[in-house]
């Protein structure tokens, strides 16, 4: 087979484009806009792998499309190049976390640059440059002084020997993950992003994201954990104090014979000094670790300590035991619970196991008012509980809601289990928050004009860990701008999560050096239009994008509400069933594929091989067969590129059937391509698509060579084949396009159109003989080739039958209307 040199075609388109700058969205232009993002890699020492590869070809195809649908489009690249392998490979290598991230950067953008995605160079960002981490510090400044960003104490995961906090994520089995010492609880004072003033809107904005899949909004919805219920006053006996539980099953509180606090209740606290009870103090301490060690889905047994204490049921006016147990969590409600055990699992669970009180108060559908083998959580109707008793759950719920209100024994609440985000970190690759503490003042902001506080170079790592900005008393010692005294600065920096909350705003003014970003042009340009990553990403960056859009629109910097109102969710590369992995041995990269077989093959392979929502088994066969279809399509263009130079026109019904066929089917390709790239993005079909396309024009190549007419009709369709592919190929493409003598760059140029009346399919009835008898009829699609109308007949098994045994001498074709076979 002759093949294309895809070697130098790639490299020469690739230098055009840039030279002709065809990637770079106009300025002030009367275009509609598109704003195509893919999540933006780290620079890893890895280098480009293939699930990035598939991300980045989905939006190239995309944007590429868009692009010559008329719209202007942004389609921008950064890298989010602060984090901790940076300072692992410091540590571990002796070579400067900048140096490490400035050398995988030069070196995944090469690799993007020969995937040949149509990026806009010049907006490039990178988070760890002082440009970009600059406005990090003025958003936080600008949460500080709305209380949005807080400092206050919390429980962490403490490594002794790397001197340093953990994410929960890096303790394995209570363990340091890169030392293995024993991971201790400690309580720092860190800074929290107070995201739950928000839990509300970032719940109901799900409402606007029609476009995501199902399975992100349920994982949002469960990490945000809203519900709808009462808080509830329960008096202390003996005591002013009182316990404010939050329950979303109200009309359960007459059965509710005791209260759990969580061990990191403020109650517990008092109770701690009040007894100076050692036993208290250390059961909690040690609660405390294990708690945080767990892992979210794990169960640990329930474990509880009478607290000494007894409150009053504000309902039934019992005496009920005050437990303290490590099945409620500080984090979710108020940190206390009415423990209802007949109707709830885990207090049935705590209350058998400690021989407390259960009582019944709801009867569901067939269950006995008596027995009380195991909890029943389903709504009924009520027992046991006063004026109430005999109303349903539901009802019930609200009556005894009014009730709390007028009693001003508590209210109607909604809760959330999303916590506010800790974004303190003791790690140097990062941003440092700025902050100064003052010995009079106390905590102080950096003043806006002070801004960056450069994160200092001149630093050393030690292979203890901890972090090198405690050790730079040059960076540590400052003044107080207040008051002139002595200050010191906060050595924490910010998670790399805070960077990528906000990175796609600063792509639309990279250059802007008066404010984080450009207001008219971001109006112009926001929302994104398309956003595509990986489900991994479907809470954490995605909420936190979602909550910063809405705190800059509060402050009056976006007029949007959500940023990505459109969210693509591509799947996996696997092989042999497994997602590729290093450690797995089953990886097959990019530049390999690239240096066989072109961009073009591994672009249009992606693209073909599953759906983008769907995980995609890498497959050698499939590879070679798309490299096999671009090099046909070449090809095809090559040798019929004679037909190019010819000006003589026919009109459609001026054509023979071949060429009207080649037509029509021209006209549906572009429809069914066009329709695919706007709404259903199953670039896998779209792709097959193009192939059958091809093949028929295979088919009637030489046919269609014969008259001028019909060198009309292969011209029109051997053109509008090159713009169809351009998008999944667009090296060979451009190269093509310059062949049949265009001049003008393919990606300036508009996307076809098509006729209606072409695209419709009309059924006719075709005469089926043998040796000239009627053997039968068929209703097929009108214009078929003569191939098709034979695949057709064979399908039959009645007309089939008059032909067995008997060999076919020729067979006679009258384009939709008779086929007959003669047999010998
Ligand atoms: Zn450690
Ligand atoms: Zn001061």
């Amino acid at each position: 087979m002759k093949t294309y040199d895809f070697k130098s075609i790639e490299s020469k388109w690739q230098k055009i484009w840039v030279e002709e700058r065809v990637f770079e969205p106009e300025k002030h232009s009367k275009k509609p806009k598109y704003y195509c993002l893919e999540m933006f890699p780290y620079p890893s020492g890895w280098g480009i792998h293939m699930g990035h590869a598939r991300n980045y070809v989905i939006g190239d195809v995309i944007s590429r499309f868009r692009r010559m649908r008329g719209f202007n489009v942004l389609h921008p690249i950064g890298w989010d190049a602060f984090g901790l392998p940076a300072e692992n490979a410091a540590i571990k290598h002796g070579i400067h976390p900048k140096e490490w991230t400035e050398k995988n950067i030069i070196y995944m953008k090469h690799q993007l640059k020969k995937l040949g995605i149509s990026y806009s160079w010049e907006r490039e960002i990178n988070t760890s440059s002082p440009e970009y981490y600059r406005w990090n510090q003025w958003i936080f400044l600008k949460m500080f002084e709305k209380g949005l960003s807080y400092k206050k104490k919390s429980w962490v995961n403490w490594c002794p020997r790397c001197e340093t906090v953990l994410a929960n994520e890096q303790v394995i089995n209570g363990k340091c993950w890169r030392c293995e010492s024993d991971v201790e609880m400690k309580e720092l004072s860190q800074w929290f992003l107070k995201i739950t003033d928000y839990a509300e809107e970032l719940y109901l904005g799900h409402e606007l994201l029609e476009d995501w899949l199902e399975k992100v909004l349920t994982m949002q919805k469960n990490w945000i954990g809203r519900s709808k219920g009462s808080l509830v006053d329960f008096p202390v006996k003996d005591s002013n104090e009182k316990i404010t539980v939050f329950t979303t099953r109200l009309d359960t509180i007459y059965g509710a014979t005791f209260l759990v606090l969580s061990p990191e209740h403020p109650f517990v606290d008092k109770i701690i000094k009040e007894n100076a009870s050692n036993e208290i103090y250390g059961w909690c301490e040690r609660i405390i670790r294990e708690i945080k060690s767990k892992k979210p889905y794990e169960e640990i047994e329930k474990e509880g300590v009478f607290s000494g204490k007894m409150a009053i049921n504000p309902f039934s006016r019992e005496e009920i035991p005050v437990w303290i147990a490590n099945y409620v969590l500080m984090e979710y409600g108020t940190g206390a619970i009415m423990a209802v055990p007949a109707h709830d699992r885990r207090d049935f669970e705590f209350a058998k196991k400690y021989s407390l009180k259960i009582k019944k108060v709801i009867k569901a559908d067939g269950s006995d008012e008596d027995a009380i083998e195991e909890a029943d959580e389903r709504m009924g109707i009520l027992i046991n509980s006063e004026e109430f008793s005999g109303m349903d759950s539901n009802s019930a719920i609200n009556t005894m809601n009014e009730y709390l209100k007028e009693k001003k024994l508590g209210k109607e609440q909604i809760t959330h289990k999303i916590r506010d985000w800790g974004i303190s970190r003791q790690r140097y690759w990062g941003t440092p928050i700025p902050i100064i503490y003052c010995e009079r003042c106390g905590i102080v902001p950096v003043k806006y004009e002070d801004l960056p506080v450069l994160l200092p170079e001149d630093i050393s790592f030690s292979q203890k860990g901890g972090s090198p900005l405690e050790k730079s008393e040059k960076f540590i010692n400052t003044e107080c701008y207040k008051c002139g005294g002595k200050a010191r600065r906060e050595t924490d920096t910010m998670d790399t999560f805070f960077d990528s909350s906000w990175y796609y705003l600063r792509y639309i003014s990279p250059e802007e050096k008066e404010y984080l970003f450009n207001i008219s042009e971001v109006d112009y340009w926001m929302p994104v239009d398309m956003y595509i990553g990986g489900i991994e990403h479907a809470i954490l960056h995605l909420i936190y994008s979602r909550f910063f859009t809405k705190v800059l629109r509060d402050l009056n910097l976006l007029k949007i509400h959500e940023p990505f109102p459109k969210l693509l969710s591509q799947g996996m590369v696997t092989l042999g069933g497994f997602a590729m992995s290093k450690s797995r041995g089953n990886v097959v990269a990019p530049d390999e594929i690239i240096d066989r077989y072109g961009a073009d093959t591994l672009r249009s392979y992606i693209l073909f091989s599953s759906p983008p929502d769907k995980d995609m088994e890498w497959s050698g066969k499939a590879l070679e067969g798309c490299y096999r279809f671009l090099n046909k399509a070449w090809r095809l263009v090559i040798e019929n590129i004679e037909i190019f130079s010819e000006k003589e026109e026919f009109s459609y019904e001026e054509m023979e059937e071949s060429g009207k066929k080649i037509i029509r089917e021209t006209h549906k390709t572009i429809k069914y391509i066009t329709e695919n790239l706007e709404k259903r993005l199953h670039f896998n079909t779209a792709v097959s698509k193009l192939m059958e396309f091809l093949n028929s024009l295979m088919d009637e190549e030489e046919n269609l060579r014969d008259s001028a007419s019909g060198r009309h009709s292969l011209r029109f369709a051997i053109r509008n084949l090159i713009l169809l592919l351009s998008p999944f190929a667009p090296h060979v493409s451009e190269e093509m396009w310059e062949a049949s003598g265009e001049k003008k760059c393919l990606c300036f140029t508009s996307w076809p159109s098509y006729e209606e009346r072409f695209t419709v399919e009309k059924l006719i009835t075709v005469v089926v003989q043998v040796n000239g008898k009627v053997r039968g009829r068929m209703e097929v699609n009108q214009g078929l080739s003569e191939k098709d109308i034979r695949n057709e007949v064979e399908k039959n098994a009645r007309i089939m039958n008059f032909l067995d045994g008997k060999k076919i001498k020729k067979i006679v074709w009258i384009p939709d209307r008779i086929i007959n076979y003669v047999t010998e």
